[in-house]
């Protein structure tokens, strides 16, 4: 028997193509339909004489009366009380017909299919492993199902390995040739079945196929026991025979909340060790499975009743090495049938997992479901009764639950994953297969306390709807022709019975691997006759001879002109193929040259590509080398501003130092000069005073000569017309009418003293003037004016002015204001005289200052005193007219 390490036991269905695998359990309402959990109550039978706490009233209904021990009883509670269900089988009730009624509408569901859950619920020794297991003689649920499995597909089965579990809760279809490998490498490791050889039921022959190698040993007793074993022979019709179908069976133990797996082959001694619990997990479906847990394929049923007892063996073992209690721990073992359809020719299985159907039926044997004071445990014994009772109570939790979400439309969480066991079957009540429950009850009065948790366990879980899997059909709708099968047996049929006509042996369906092609027969005859010639009967010999060999000759002339005709045919198909091929080899090598050509262009565009992305590569470098030198000068400029901002910043720094040591110059500079004018100041005042006193002294003076003589108190007035001044001198000064600073004054008259050390004006009547006069000058109209007969007045000097024979005479007139705001007119006198290369040159000979006051001002000298009289002044203002030789010379 072939083990493989997977054992699922949810529904799962190959996804995808045409029939698509509810990955999502459906909610009830959405599919089909919804159906409630079936539930049926069987009774088993209690010794004569026994008190009874259970009957049965009709097929579907009990009464439970509360006997007078019940505890319910002694506290007042108790009261009569019917149960209802699907059906209640009596204790009379045979195995066969709890089968019938409960469990074959299930196998029928598998082999289309369709998922299935049926559970045996009640407390210890109420029946559960009767009801599934049975005895060898006859069985319960689990080997019928078994033995309708294969009586239903016993014609369509494939061959061993050619399905293989894929780890993953799946299945893969393997080639007829790998399958073989496996089934080769099966009978080499499988140790010799021993003296007693192991019998087969039935004859593995599908769709001609052999069964291959069977499974582990079974000892004389089992081998004696299903000897006496009475098969189930029923079977489910209707299968679609073009399918192949395989069967795999799991058996895991789910104790203390640990799920162990039962079909694990481990020698008894090494039990302990290798008890290594699984994981459940989730497939790609959403289905949930034991992860890693042993999935046998089997080909019999007494392969599947091999494995089933070998997990009964295995779980009785466990048991008794670890002293546990079995009966605490629950037992799932679960039938998946997988199917797929054969190819066109109907010889072997289409590889297309989107055309592969798993159907999978879970046979559940719960552990007893009583209360855990029932039983007088301690300590280990007391947590496993704990995890018993805690698992069937979140089943019962997830029961409430599902009922309350159903009755009220709400969406409560179901607690499924508080326990392995509701973990495993989430997907049945989520709709993905039929749910069943067979209720074993012990009517037994002593048990009454009990059966009453059962009975309202049961009452409950009928309230529970699951949504009806999908009708799907199962012809695939792939286009294939139905009766492949039948068809490909027909021409093995066919086949053999043209080899045992004298044909060589190995056209023998042997295992239906036989050729298939049928050949004409190319033969000169019979065997030859027997030509002894024995005396009489020569004529008879001979003529016998000779009808045979005319026979001979005939069927010789027929076969060589057979072959003449077929050598016609074939030199035809000769000639035929050798024009065809010359036809070939020219298109050929007409391809080649434009392949040829067509290698060049490629050659000659790659070398383009491989240049331009040559050229590509440089003028990416060159940008990249211009980007950074762009990023180097763009970070020089920046230091350069920065550079430049400090030297900015520099030169305000200095500018502003410069100013302020400016003003502190100039500060000092005033304080300088003020003290130095008060200096001066001081030293006029003293020499004043000194003058004063010698006037004063002149003054006594005169005034005692006066006293002796009359003297005429002023010259007259000279003549208007200039002449030589003298010291005595005086004259009008008219300031200009057009001077504005002037204008507002009041005029006194005044009179400007002369030095007699110069000679006014020398100026002739040969003379001719140049009179410059650069910019504005004041009109002032003083005695002081020049005597310019001949004059010629140019504001701008030129050349031309100067450089001319009559030119002798030069003047610069300029006016400005000296210290006290007053005018002061300057006039620079010069001889225009030939030079030695043509030109001519100006001598500066003379200068005069004509400076104007006013003597209302206030002025530093009338600090002199309010004594000064205006006589005073007059005398004054007449030192201040002077002239100055000057040497200076100025080329032309
Ligand atoms: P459980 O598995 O619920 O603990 P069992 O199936 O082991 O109970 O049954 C206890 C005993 O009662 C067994 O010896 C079994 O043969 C017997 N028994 C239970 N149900 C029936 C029945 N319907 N007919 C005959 N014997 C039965
Ligand atoms: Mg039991």
């Amino acid at each position: 028997m072939r083990i493989s390490k997977l054992c699922s036991v949810t529904p799962s269905r190959t996804k995808a193509g045409v029939r698509k695998t509810p990955g999502r359990p459906a909610r009830p309402g959405q599919s089909d339909g919804v159906d409630p959990v079936e539930v049926v109550c069987r009774l088993r039978p209690v010794p004569e004489g026994e008190e009874r706490c259970v009957e049965q009233l009709d097929d579907t209904t009990v009464l439970v009366t509360p006997p007078a021990n019940s505890q319910a009883f002694r506290y007042g509670t108790a009261k009569e009380q019917q149960y209802k269900f699907g059906t209640v089988f009596p204790d009379t009730a045979t195995q066969k017909q709890l089968f019938d009624a409960v469990a074959k509408p299930l196998v029928r569901d598998l082999l289309n299919g369709k998922n299935g859950l049926l559970f045996a619920y009640g407390i210890t020794g109420s029946g559960k492993t009767h009801t599934m297991m049975g005895s060898q003689q006859d069985g319960g649920i689990m080997p019928r199902c078994i033995d309708v499995i294969f009586n239903s597909i016993v014609n369509y089965q494939a061959r061993r390995f050619v399905f293989k579990p894929d780890r993953l809760n799946s299945f893969d279809v393997q080639t007829e040739a790998d399958a073989m490998l496996d089934r080769q490498r099966e009978i080499l490791n499988t140790p010799k079945p021993g003296k007693t050889p192991r019998k087969r039921r039935v004859p593995p022959t599908p769709g001609g196929a052999g069964g291959g190698g069977g499974s582990g040993s079974v000892t004389p007793d089992e081998s004696d026991a299903a000897s006496t074993r009475v098969p189930e022979v029923s079977q489910v019709s209707g299968l679609d025979e073009d399918n192949a179908f395989a069967v795999f069976v799991s058996y895991v133990e789910i104790y203390n909340n640990y799920v162990y797996d039962l079909l694990e082959e481990v020698a008894p001694e090494n039990m302990k060790k290798s008890l290594q619990s699984r994981m459940l997990r989730e497939d790609n479906n959403k289905n949930i499975y034991v992860h890693g847990a042993s999935e046998v394929e089997v080909s019999t049923p007494s392969e599947a009743l091999d494995a089933l007892r070998r997990g009964q063996r295995r779980r009785k073992v466990a048991h008794t090495t670890l002293n546990t209690e079995s009966s605490r721990s629950h037992s799932v073992f679960t039938i998946r049938v997988v199917q797929a359809p054969l190819d066109p020719r109907g010889e072997e299985v289409l590889d297309d997992k989107a055309l592969m159907v798993v159907g999978q039926l879970s046979l559940v044997d719960l552990a007893g479901s009583e209360r855990t004071n029932r039983t007088k445990n301690n300590g280990d014994r007391l947590r496993e009764a704990g995890n018993i009772n805690n698992s069937l109570m979140v089943l019962r939790t997830c029961i409430e639950t599902l009922r309350e979400n159903q009755l009220n439309d709400a969406n409560k969480m179901v607690p499924y994953r508080d326990s392995r066991i509701t973990h495993l079957f989430k997907n049945y009540f989520d709709g993905e297969g039929k749910v069943k429950m067979v209720v074993c009850v012990n009517p037994r009065a002593e048990e009454y306390d009990e059966t009453i948790h059962v009975m309202k366990f049961a009452e409950l879980t009928q309230e529970v709807v699951v949504a009806r899997p999908a009708d799907r059909p199962l012809d695939m709708g792939i286009g294939l022709t139905p009766g492949r099968r039948k068809a490909n047996q027909i021409l093995r049929e066919a086949q053999r019975r043209l080899g045992s006509d004298g044909r060589p042996s190995e056209a023998e369906p042997s295992g239906g691997e036989a050729a298939a092609e049928l050949a004409p027969v190319f033969c000169l005859g019979p065997v030859w006759p027997s030509m002894a010639m024995t005396p009489g009967e020569e004529e008879e010999t001979v003529r016998c001879l000779v009808r045979f060999l005319e026979r001979r000759v005939q069927l010789r002339a027929t076969l060589l002109h057979e072959l003449q005709r077929q050598q016609d045919a074939f030199r035809q198909l000769l000639v035929k193929t050798e024009m065809e091929m010359s036809a070939l080899r020219q298109e050929n090598a007409q391809l080649r040259a434009s392949s040829d050509g067509s290698s060049r262009r490629t050659a000659a565009l790659e070398a383009r590509l491989a240049s331009a992305e040559a050229a590509n590569d440089s003028l990416n470098r060159r940008f990249r080398e211009l980007n950074e030198n762009q990023a180097a000068l763009v970070n020089e400029l920046g230091e350069k501003e920065m550079l430049l901002n400090q030297e900015a910043l520099e030169r305000e720094r200095v500018k502003q130092r410069m100013k302020t040591r400016m003003q502190q110059e100039k500060e000092r500079l005033a304080s300088d000069m003020k003290s130095r004018i008060k200096m001066n100041r001081e030293m006029l005042k003293t020499e004043m005073r000194a003058k004063d006193e010698k006037l004063r002294a002149l003054r006594d003076i005169i005034n005692n000569e006066e006293a002796g003589f009359a003297v005429p108190s002023a010259p007259p007035t000279p003549a208007p017309r200039p002449r030589p001044s003298t010291a005595n001198e005086t004259a009008t000064f008219r300031p200009s009418r057009s001077d504005p600073r002037l204008s507002g004054t009041p005029q006194p008259k005044r009179t400007v003293a002369a030095t007699t050390r110069h000679r006014r004006s020398k100026s002739t009547d040969a003379e001719v003037w140049l009179d410059h006069r650069p910019g504005h000058v004041l009109e002032l109209a003083t005695i002081f004016q020049p005597k310019m007969k001949k004059r010629k007045s140019v504001t701008k000097l030129d050349a031309k002015d100067v450089i001319n024979d009559k030119t002798s005479k030069y003047v610069l007139t300029h006016q400005d204001q000296d210290s006290q705001g007053e005018v002061e007119t300057h006039m620079v006198k010069g001889d225009v005289l030939p030079t030695v290369g043509g030109g001519r040159a100006v001598v500066f000979n003379d200068m005069e200052t004509l400076r104007l006051s006013n003597p209302g001002a206030k002025r530093p000298s009338d600090e002199l005193g309010p004594g000064l009289d205006y006589e005073l002044a007059r005398e004054r203002c007449a030192t201040g007219i002077e002239g100055h030789a000057a040497g200076k010379r100025r080329k032309t």
